[in-house]
Formats: structure tokens, C-alpha cells, sequence
């Protein structure tokens, strides 16, 4: 037998026996399994879930879980910053371009939502990510040290925290972008940029409830897939407005 303990935050609370809400608990299990199995089987959806630290560390949904792991779990853009709004100054005239090493899909995924050109897969490997920054002038994102000693790698930052949230905020201060924010231009999946598209061209691909609540749809240049204003829009809104609202106290 194992055990694990598992604190669950804010709404996923939502969905654990009153026993569990709000506190941290011990999880036994007996067969070695992914954080995302786990989690579900513990009644939280996965797709509520947008940040899992294990041990402190940020993880992704295959992280297997270890005897003695303390599980951290975060539900989607989650924060509690409620500080006034800034007002944005005029556009800075270059657009600043990244590629991100291979631990950073959470940032990655953060940093497409605000519109910038955003590189990321999970199998680049550290020879491959230098050469992308170096060929393609894009500013290397890592929290390998070694990584950005490499000698072709002219534009890099070394991120200081493991929590993409804090991560992202790191890099609108360091490259000061907190102007340059243009949401929901390119697609989370592959970065492509998103393009208008008529309802009446996609109706096919969209489920009924899609179909009749929803009449604003962008498509993907690159991987085709389909976007529209719905719950998650609305949540990416409030956290680009808590993103915004963060800076106003720098
Ligand atoms: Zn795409």
C-alpha cells in the first residue's frame, strides 16, 4: 500500500466528498498511477484542472504519483489578484517571438492565449531548442541553466519559479509586454494564427448545443481547429484581466 495527500483548491472542491473539501487528505492506493488518473478517480474532471504541483513542482497529467507525494491541485486560471486596472500605454513597434524549452506547456499555452508567437513541443530536444532561437531570433524561455550557456543562444531568459501562472508574469515584466497583449489571435494547440470563419462553413463540426448558442466561430490556419466565445473565452477573459490587473501595481 501507498499513500499520497492531495489538496484540492478553490471550485474543484466542488466536486469531493465534504470530507475532502478544503483540506489537505491522505489518498492510499495500491498500483502505481497518473496524476490524472488519480485525480479523476477522486471525482475532479480533468479538464477543470489548470495547474498540478507535485512536491512543490509543477507536473503534467502523466506525472505518476509516488509514495509520500504531496499533490497540489489548481482549478482552471485560478487567482485571487483583485488589484484596479491599468490603463495600456501605445503598442511597442517589435514583435518579441519565443521558443520554449520543453517543461513549459502550461507557460506556452498562457503565453498563445495573450497572442504571442509561442514555439513549444514536448520532444525538442536541447540542441534543437538553441538552434530554433538562434535561426529564427526567438527569445529561448528555460529553467535550464546550462541550456542557455549554450553558445548560439544570443536571447534567453531563465525563469526563476515553477508555477506557469507566475512564470507568465515573470516574462510580461522581464520583456515588458504587458502592451502587447492580443488576445485570442492564435490557437493554444499549435500557435497557428485563428481566422474568422463562417457558422455556415464549420455547422457540420459543431455540437448541437454549439450550434445553436453560438454564432462567432475563428478557425486555425495551421491545424483547422475551431474556436468560439464560449465558457472557456469567458474564462480567459477574467484571467487577462487579472493578468492586467497585476501589473498595475508595478
Ligand atoms: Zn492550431
Amino acid at each position: 500500500m501507498y499513500a499520497a495527500k492531495f489538496r484540492f483548491y478553490a471550485e474543484l472542491n466542488d466536486f469531493l466528498p465534504q470530507e475532502k473539501r478544503q483540506r489537505t487528505f491522505t489518498h492510499v492506493f495500491e498500483l502505481s498511477a497518473s496524476v490524472k488518473d488519480m485525480i479523476e478517480a477522486l471525482g475532479v474532471p480533468h479538464t477543470e484542472i489548470d495547474l498540478i504541483l507535485a512536491n512543490g513542482q509543477s507536473v503534467d497529467f502523466s506525472y505518476l504519483v509516488h509514495d509520500g507525494d504531496h499533490i497540489s491541485v489548481y482549478p482552471v486560471f485560478e487567482s485571487l489578484d483583485i488589484t484596479p486596472l491599468v490603463r495600456l500605454r501605445p503598442q511597442p513597434l517589435r514583435e518579441t517571438r519565443f521558443v520554449l524549452d520543453v517543461h513549459l506547456g502550461r507557460l506556452a499555452t498562457y503565453l498563445r492565449m495573450l497572442g504571442f508567437d509561442t514555439l513549444y513541443r514536448n520532444d525538442y530536444t536541447d540542441a534543437e531548442l538553441a538552434h530554433i532561437s538562434s535561426s529564427e531570433s526567438r527569445i529561448l524561455l528555460t529553467r535550464d541553466r546550462g541550456l542557455l550557456k549554450r553558445s548560439i543562444v544570443t536571447h534567453g531568459y531563465c525563469l526563476r519559479t515553477t508555477n506557469p501562472r507566475q512564470q507568465l508574469d515573470e516574462v510580461l515584466r522581464r520583456f515588458d509586454l504587458f502592451t502587447s497583449i492580443k488576445p485570442f489571435q492564435r490557437c493554444l494547440r499549435c500557435n497557428g494564427l485563428l481566422q474568422p470563419v463562417d457558422k455556415a462553413a464549420i455547422i457540420d463540426r459543431l455540437q448541437p448545443q454549439t450550434r445553436r448558442h453560438y454564432h462567432e466561430f475563428r478557425r486555425c490556419q495551421t491545424c483547422d481547429h475551431i474556436y468560439w466565445k464560449g465558457s472557456h473565452y469567458e474564462r480567459m477573459q477574467r484571467f487577462i484581466e487579472r493578468i492586467l490587473q497585476g501589473n498595475s501595481t508595478g
